[in-house]
């Protein structure tokens, strides 16, 4: 068989290419390891910002998330026992959408497949071929036996676990911040209105709505400790401690997914080798610090989507400078993400502080809450409003 794009990976980045690419009149085939009801129940990222809604929006794909996705343009710091709410939407007059991210894949693959898209769920060993000639071959088996796709280009959208970004070579530039994530989903109806940044000599802490009866929370912890060190009776022990402050308790609930992230971020230079673009994780991972990551393989998918169309229309400058294009962002986002760890993580006696840089971090906090200017700055990198320099 042969299509002009086959799409592997159907996380939002590939989703939202085999939509926008359907769209535009662009024969795609989505391959996805999974199966279709293990994606729509994966849950991961929350946060959505604005421009990345109305890039889908612009598309026709962000129908059900605008009708229901709860808008949110503040959140509060938590130290020292006080509360210090900030304004980004007054700042930049911009909003995140708070819309769990295993809902916006069940409606990316309902839109796709409603739309007559082509799919094939559960394949296993995906190679690919001649990705440096004009026809390329994405090899895969599936149900019936082995397959071979032929096609104009490969989108490599299966994320950090995947293998088209093998493919590629080039260099991977890695940075690992020697702290864990205890990353909770609770049956708990949110604490607060917005987002609750916990910074506390016991470690970093926060809380994300994410339904009105489920709540994401994150405790910091030694990288590698293990899930088990963390019975329900202490997850909340060190949530209390560590966000509770008085008018604002924590509510409790069963908690429903408990896992350790190593937080790291990488980046893949170029993204592309041939006809093989890489879209969102499979090229860059950004720890979910600033919850960065499901924006920037939205972005991705967007120019990736457009440079494609524009080859079909007989230009090549929008893929040759399809790395430069993403990259810009995903280099803003790294920077912050990790300017806004040292806010988080430097103040903390575990593990034992450096002294000098848990002084920066208190000044940069300070500035941030007392400068209207340094706010500003803050907000619109923060809402991802103007990250393309
Ligand atoms: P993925 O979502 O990983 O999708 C890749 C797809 O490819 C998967 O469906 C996978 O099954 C499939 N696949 C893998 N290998 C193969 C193969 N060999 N063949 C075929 N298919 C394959 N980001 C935010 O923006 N905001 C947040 O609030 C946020 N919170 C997060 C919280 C947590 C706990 C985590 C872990 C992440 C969070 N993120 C957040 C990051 C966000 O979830 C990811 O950036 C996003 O999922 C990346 O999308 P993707 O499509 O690139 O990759």
């Amino acid at each position: 068989t042969s299509t002009r794009v086959a799409v592997v990976g159907a996380g939002p980045a590939g989703l939202a290419v085999a939509n926008i690419l359907s769209r535009k009149g662009i024969d795609c085939v989505l391959l996805e390891e999974q199966s279709r009801g293990y994606i729509e129940q994966r849950p991961r990222a929350g946060f959505i910002e604005e421009w990345a809604v109305r890039g889908l929006e612009q598309h026709g794909l962000a129908d059900r998330l605008l009708g229901s996705a709860p808008r949110h343009g503040g959140f509060e710091f938590r130290f020292e026992g006080a509360r210090h709410p900030f304004d980004y939407a007054e700042l930049t007059g911009q909003h995140h959408f708070v819309y769990p991210q295993q809902l916006l894949v069940t409606d990316l693959v309902a839109q796709y497949v409603d739309g007559g898209g082509e799919v094939a769920f559960g394949v296993q060993d995906v190679t690919l071929h001649g990705i440096e000639s004009e026809r390329p071959a994405v090899e895969y088996r599936d149900g019936a036996g082995e397959r071979r796709l032929e096609c104009d280009f490969v989108a490599g959208c299966d994320g950090a676990q995947g293998v088209t970004r093998t493919y590629v070579g080039g260099r991977v530039l890695r940075h690992d911040y020697g702290i864990g994530w205890l990353a909770l989903l609770a049956e708990a109806p949110p604490s607060a209105d917005g987002v609750v940044f916990g910074i506390h000599p016991r470690g970093f802490a926060a809380h994300m709505a994410r339904t009105p009866t489920v709540t994401r929370f994150y405790l910091q912890c030694p990288p590698g400790d293990d899930e088990d060190n963390w019975p329900h009776e202490r997850v909340w022990a060190e949530l209390h401690e560590r966000l509770g402050v008085p008018g604002g308790a924590i509510a409790e609930g069963p908690l429903i997914e408990k896992r350790v992230l190593d937080m790291h971020n990488y980046v893949t230079e170029p993204m592309a080798r041939g006809r093989l673009f890489l879209a969102g994780e499979s090229a860059h991972l950004v720890a979910p610090i600033a919850a960065k990551g499901l924006n920037l393989a939205l972005h991705d998918a967007f120019h990736l989507t457009d440079a494609i169309e524009a080859h079909y229309s007989g230009d090549d400058g929008p893929l040759a400078r399809y790395t430069e294009t993403c990259l810009a962002r995903v280099w803003q986002y790294q920077e912050f993400s990790q300017w806004l760890s040292d806010i988080f993580h430097s103040s903390t006696t575990d593990p034992p502080p450096d002294p000098f840089r848990a002084r920066l971090a208190q000044a940069r906090l300070r500035r941030l809450l007392g400068s209207r200017a340094a706010a500003a700055a803050f907000a619109e990198i923060y809402l991802g409003k103007a990250a393309d320099f």
